[in-house]
């Protein structure tokens, strides 16, 4: 009964406010996703297929990577490119109560990518940190919001098993060469994870600096396997993204 009077209720709240779509604020057009509507669920994730290694775009469904398989972690998804559409939900994502956006994004991300999150046998769900002084400052960190919100869409536990423990200039303020220098040694374990396989979040990523100097962060703290996951994906020819 405690069910069912529940069920009428969302029913009725349904039909008095009819839910939004978090990207958008259009009606969510009963789509399978229950925060993004069909239109932008149809956006968002467009894009041409992606190396599940490094994250490149295939060329006649193969890496154009010559080192591929990636060095720098055990495999990476994406849900697009870091441009137009996403650049704009991106950036809304970082300011503060924007919650949703950021939800909105995890839960499309992971949805693209379910059956290679099942392959990959993931079993934690881990943010890449911000340092504990830009994240007072900002009240905010969107890849926390994103593990959240993929921890929420794949059932895994996220658990906080890297900090960074130096501040850093922002990535996109700085040349291409310079950003893996830039953030080398700056990340460190919070606890032994030995032989946990673990899922890497953030927003952004261009060079792949941050994600690898977390992964090595993890390896060290005896991760038996690392994988990744952004949203976007700065590719060499687009524009620099704010803060990968
Ligand atoms: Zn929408
Ligand atoms: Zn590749």
């Amino acid at each position: 009964m405690a069910w069912s009077i529940r069920s009428l209720g969302t029913i009725l709240l349904d039909l008095a406010c009819p839910p939004r779509c978090a990207l958008c604020g259009a009606d969510t057009d009963g789509g399978d996703l229950p925060t993004v509507c069909v239109a932008c669920a149809a956006v968002v994730a467009a894009g041409p297929a992606r190396c599940l290694r490094c994250g490149d775009v295939m060329i006649d469904g193969r890496c154009p990577m010559r080192r591929c398989p990636s060095p720098h972690w055990d495999g990476l998804v994406v849900l697009g490119p870091y441009g137009d559409d996403l650049r704009r939900h991106v950036l809304r994502a970082k300011r503060p109560g924007a919650e949703a956006v950021a939800t909105a994004l995890a839960t499309l991300l992971a949805s693209r990518h379910r059956d290679t999150l099942a392959t990959w046998q993931i079993d934690t769900v881990v943010p890449v940190p911000m340092h504990w002084w830009r994240r007072c400052s900002r009240g905010t960190s969107t890849a926390d919001q994103l593990a959240v919100g993929i921890s929420r869409a794949t059932g895994l536990p996220c658990r906080r098993l890297v900090r960074r423990v130096r501040a850093t200039p922002m990535q996109n303020e700085l040349p291409w060469e310079d950003r893996r220098r830039n953030v080398h040694d700056a990340f460190r374990p919070r606890r032994r994870c030995a032989g946990r396989r673990i899922l890497l979040v953030d927003d952004v990523t261009t060079t792949g600096a941050t994600l690898a100097e977390c992964r090595r962060a993890l390896v060290e703290a005896g991760a038996a396997a690392v994988y990744a996951a952004v949203v976007a994906k700065a590719d060499r020819t687009a524009e620099s993204p704010p803060a990968p």
